[in-house]
């Protein structure tokens, strides 16, 4: 028995996060009559969601001529080709309903003249299965789509009486002896007291994972808990090899400079003041797409050409410009390097880093949200009382590359499919199952251990070796040499979790603690990830390897498993669904307009 006492709360269903994924499950299943609760460790509207700018894509029409199957086709292609096929029907099907609602329920939309909400392009949406110009696919609210979407869904599920659970972090599953989920154990971080949350689904929509890596543009909340979860119950991660990188992210913080930087005539250089894109790609020079710049600023610091004190970084100038077009065009960005690099952009380079954007990979789920616990005979069997949504998940809709706005739309598109599923598959006419106790002591007998882990490694100082090697070895630049090299290092410095150090063994407002719980969450996404990376012999999406620079369908048009054991990973593979939704003579896609082909634009 451990000492520690905790209270135990009963709902139908509960949600592990309140971003956009975590907030639509959590309206949709009140909405639905269903007792729900929503766990959070920061409050609601701080959630990374509040940061996403730029929109949501749906075709919608009301900039001209768009149809869900061309928002598809894209889909798949940004994919390349590694996205399950029904999964992205759904998404791209599913689209505008989801978007209307988000209307309905109070979503300030931009609009356009006539009223109707307004649309912007966006890299790589495009007509006629790709064939014809871009569209304007994505829907805005000015430049604050996502915070418009938490604000409208926090005070939609209130209203709807879901119960919020506001800075209670969830340590671990609960899971009966038969491995069915009956929910979370999770610890109140300002009066330091335990609770367990019984529930007939839990719903996991903790986001993504960036903070594995040394320069991130997520919050420094974005640690993986819900992959972290998941892997110690011994169930797999998918897809995990595939990172989005952004090339210019602020060193050291990471916060975002957007392409539009470049766009207005910016540029990069080495520490011989030379503007190398030029000699990589000498047609689009510094506005080659996102992967290649990202990849060639990796490749100037390996070789010793970075700048700053460690020659680890590259410098983005816009000092060059007249400061009236960096005052019109670029407000925000003067704003960001100002407080974040402390430099006036109009006198000097700001220090860039391509940095980790999103996470492709996570949780394994069908496209109703509940979460795969593939077995020998059933790739797709349904783990039960479990499910993941939103960059917690991976559908997979985004296979080894995700669309910008592609993952707000995913947010809402599943949250919602979640709650549908949820209405059909729990009764809140039957009792719960009572929790089971020996579940419970385990989760609480961790947290003890980490709470007074006495060794001689602080939970910065390995994060750090985590973040550094993972920037180092597990990046845009990939090789046979560094990803094997990666997986030896990684592999050694995950084994120094068992020789933590934490100072603090209070139980209010630890953050000492809080911090060395997501550290064990990150550890087991990031030796998944860079293991994952290490075995794929091709190059597909965000996976650019410079050994096998080819897309290989034949071995590789496969999702990747990892089940973390420690600081041990296990592969297994599971098919890529191609089989779409629905036939093309009942109005379906025609198969042969997304057959796998080289993914140029
Ligand atoms: C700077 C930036 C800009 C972006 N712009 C766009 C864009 O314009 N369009 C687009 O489509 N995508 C964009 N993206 C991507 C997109 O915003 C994210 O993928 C998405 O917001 C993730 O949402 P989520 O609901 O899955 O998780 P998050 O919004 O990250 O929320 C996670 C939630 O889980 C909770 N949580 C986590 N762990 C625990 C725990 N242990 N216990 C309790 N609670 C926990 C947190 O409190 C939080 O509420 C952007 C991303 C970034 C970083």
């Amino acid at each position: 028995m451990s000492a520690y006492e905790y209270e135990t709360h009963e709902f139908d269903v509960v949600v592990v996060g309140a971003g956009g994924a975590g907030l639509r499950a959590t309206l949709g299943m009140a909405e639905q009559g269903l007792k729900t609760a929503c766990v959070t460790k920061v409050f609601p509207t701080r959630s990374h969601t509040v940061a996403a700018q730029g929109g949501i894509a749906a075709s919608l029409s009301n900039m001209g001529p768009d149809h869900w199957q061309w928002h598809m086709y894209d889909t798949v292609k940004g994919s390349d080709w590694l996205g399950d096929t029904d999964a992205m029907e759904y998404l791209a099907r599913e689209a505008p309903k989801a978007v209307y609602e988000l209307e309905h329920y109070g979503v300030p939309f931009s609009r356009t003249e006539d009223g109707k909400i307004y649309q912007r392009p966006f890299g790589g949406h495009t007509t006629e299965f790709g064939e014809g110009p871009p569209v304007q696919r994505t829907c805005a609210a000015a430049d604050r789509t996502g915070h418009a979407i938490l604000h409208t869904l926090y005070g939609q599920s209130l209203k709807n009486n879901a119960e919020f659970y506001i800075e209670y972090f969830a340590i671990d599953l609960i899971m009966s002896e038969d491995g069915q989920c009956q929910g979370v154990l999770a610890w109140k971080l300002d009066d330091g007291t335990m609770h367990v949350f019984n529930a007939k689904m839990v719903v996991l929509a903790t986001g993504g994972y960036g903070r594995a890596f040394f320069s991130a543009t997520s919050a420094h909340t974005c640690t993986g808990d819900g992959g972290g979860m998941v892997a110690r119950q011994g169930m797999p991660l998918q897809d995990m090899e595939f990172v989005q990188f952004h090339p210019t992210g602020i060193y050291g913080s990471g916060c975002l400079i957007t392409e539009g930087a470049r766009g207005e005539g910016g540029y990069l250089t080495n520490s011989e003041g030379e503007r190398f894109m030029e000699r990589y790609a000498p047609t689009y020079k510094d506005l080659a797409s996102r992967d290649v710049v990202s990849r060639c600023m990796t490749m100037e610091i390996r070789e010793g050409r970075g700048v700053g004190a460690e020659g680890d970084h590259i410098h983005l100038h816009l000092n060059h410009l007249p400061p009236e077009t960096l005052a019109l065009r670029l407000p925000g960005i003067s704003e960001s390097a100002r407080i974040f690099a402390g430099v006036d952009l109009t006198k000097e380079p700001i220090p860039v880093l391509p940095t980790v954007h999103y996470n492709m990979g996570g949780i394994p789920t069908n496209y109703w949200g509940e979460v795969l616990a593939p077995t020998k005979t059933n790739p797709d069997a349904i783990a039960p009382g479990l499910m993941a949504v939103g960059e917690a998940g991976c559908a997979s809709v985004h296979g080894a590359n995700r669309l910008g706005s592609n993952s707000l739309i995913d947010l809402v598109v599943f949250g919602r499919a979640a709650a549908i599923k949820a209405g059909e598959v729990v009764d809140p006419k039957t009792a719960n199952m009572p929790t089971n106790k020996a579940s419970v002591e385990q989760a609480l007998d961790r947290f003890d251990g980490l709470r007074h882990a006495s060794g001689g490694t602080s939970t910065a100082d390995l994060r750090l070796e985590m973040q550094k090697t993972m920037q180092a070895d597990a990046a845009v630049f990939r090789t046979d040499k560094t990803l094997s090299e990666g997986v030896e290092k990684m592999g050694a410095v995950a084994a120094k979790l068992d020789d933590l150090k934490v100072t603090d063994r209070t139980l209010v407002w630890n953050s000492d603690l809080m911090e060395t719980l997501e550290l064990t969450n990150l550890m087991p996404n990031a030796l998944a990830t860079i293991v994952g990376a290490e075995a794929r012999k091709e190059s597909r999406g965000a996976h650019a390897h410079e050994d096998y620079p080819d897309r290989d369908d034949k071995k590789w048009r496969k999702h990747s498993l990892a089940v973390v054991d420690g600081n041990k990973v296990k592969l297994s593979y599971r098919p890529v669904h191609l089989e779409p939704l629905s036939k093309h003579k009942d109005g379906g896609i025609d198969l042969k307009k997304i057959a796998p082909k080289a993914r140029i634009y």
